[in-house]
């Protein structure tokens, strides 16, 4: 059974049918999948969805997959931590971790993923494609295996050497291109115009991959007993995130899950791409595109499909925008894994650093529930960190090398 009515332009309100479609043909809009939410309500319950798999799939009434089975490693269903020692340290009052390191690649790209291949297997593709960052290509590689897929995956060149490793293990197809991710996502407008056969997960399926972080928005309210949080703080990357996170809550609501309130959605960008961030410290209306240049590879997309839509939802949920530097990026990490060991990759000290820098101006406050989204594992992005952490000494096989290079403040157990 599916609740899903069809696609719908963003702009113009036009409606299409539920294909492989994704801009407006008369504005070139971006397509939204419409649901019926009035029989949504009749049939869903707090206890239907508790009955339903330890993942993602337990929302299937609210993806857009009919009676698709999924193309499913278990994404989603990840651990929402409070936490006390973080927020101690920022200031904060009641604040919670959404923690996507705990995903089957590492990343919060497995939950889009799984809803965009479904949703191609079930239109019929055999070859699923993608331009990435880096989370994307793991993730589109492992799930196209799983699906028995063919998978054709374009990453920049530079990319972190845990992510190629990742994606090429899965025995896809991998092509590393010369240039930065604006541009491989360039190329990959021209090949999807090529080869309509092929399902590109962001582009002609877009539609449907973006949806699946609605799943955060709903894993949080569960998590939360059924309660909206007062602020959450989510990483730019694209803005597809920050703007269908704002979506799921929305639609809990009216669908009668949880009360109606106010949510402010703050985004979180790293300064050397922070298209979103300038646009709102500034006032302007549209967003000026950047030459990435950050440790945050994850979030380098200097010309954001959804950066307007990002901004928009940011603006009218009275939430804030801001941009840290590289430096606090590695701060951010070091700060999350000491006080609740988690360990982050730099999309992850990008969210903390800016959570941190907007808990100090005042915009998130001690009296919210606030809910910072932790996308990606550190051991993604490992490299970001040498230099900085090692061995706290080396010595030789003896007890007197080990006192000597221990403290006493150690051994006796005085935190840090
Ligand atoms: C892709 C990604 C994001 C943001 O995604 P968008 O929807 O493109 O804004 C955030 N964190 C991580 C780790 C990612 O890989
Ligand atoms: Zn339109």
């Amino acid at each position: 059974m599916s609740f899903v009515t069809g696609l719908r332009c963003r702009e113009c309100g036009r409606r299409y049918p539920t294909e492989a479609l994704h801009v407006c043909d008369f504005c070139f809009g971006p397509l939204e999948v419409d649901y019926d939410y009035e029989r949504i309500a009749a049939s869903v319950s707090a206890a239907s969805i508790a009955a339903g798999p330890r993942t993602i799939w337990r929302y299937r009434d609210l993806l857009p997959v009919d009676d698709a089975t999924p193309v499913d490693l278990g994404a989603g269903f990840t651990p929402l931590h409070r936490a006390d020692r973080l927020a101690a340290e920022l200031g904060l009052g009641e604040l919670w971790i959404k923690d996507d390191t705990a995903n089957p690649t590492g990343s919060f790209k497995d939950r889009v993923v799984s809803v965009a291949l479904t949703k191609a297997r079930q239109l019929g593709f055999k070859v699923a494609a993608c331009a990435s960052t880096g989370n994307l290509a793991n993730s589109v590689a492992a799930h196209a295996a799983r699906a028995g897929m063919t998978s054709i995956v374009l990453i920049p060149h530079d990319l972190e050497e845990a992510k190629v490793t990742m994606t090429a293990v899965y025995g896809g197809t991998v092509v590393a291109v010369r240039g930065s991710y604006d541009d491989v996502n360039r190329l990959c407008a021209e090949l999807a115009s090529e080869h309509p056969s092929w399902a590109f997960v962001n582009v002609n399926v877009r539609t449907y991959y973006s949806e699946g972080s609605k799943t955060l928005a709903f894993e949080i309210a569960e998590q939360l007993d059924w309660r909206a949080p007062d602020h959450v703080v989510v990483p730019i990357a694209s803005g597809s995130q920050l703007t269908k996170v704002a979506k799921g809550f929305g639609e809990l609501a009216k669908v009668g899950l949880i009360d109606p309130s106010p949510i402010r959605v703050s985004g979180a960008q790293a300064a050397g791409c922070a298209p979103v961030a300038t646009a709102f410290a500034s006032g302007a209306d549209a967003i000026a595109p950047v030459k990435p240049k950050t440790i945050a590879k994850s979030l380098s997309i200097g010309n954001p499909a959804d950066g307007w839509y990002a901004l928009d939802t940011i603006r009218r949920s009275g939430g804030a925008c801001a941009a840290v530097t590289d430096d606090e990026v590695l701060d951010g990490i070091r700060l999350l894994a000491r006080t609740e060991g988690i360990f982050a990759e730099t999309a992850g000290g990008v969210t903390i650093a800016t959570l941190a820098k907007l808990a100090a101006g005042g915009q998130v406050r001690r009296d919210e529930r606030v809910v910072a989204l932790v996308t990606g594992h550190g051991l993604k992005t490992v490299e970001a960190l040498s230099g900085t952490v090692g061995p706290t000494a080396t010595i030789g096989p003896t007890l007197a090398d080990f006192d000597a290079a221990v403290g006493d403040d150690v051994s006796n157990g005085a935190s840090r």
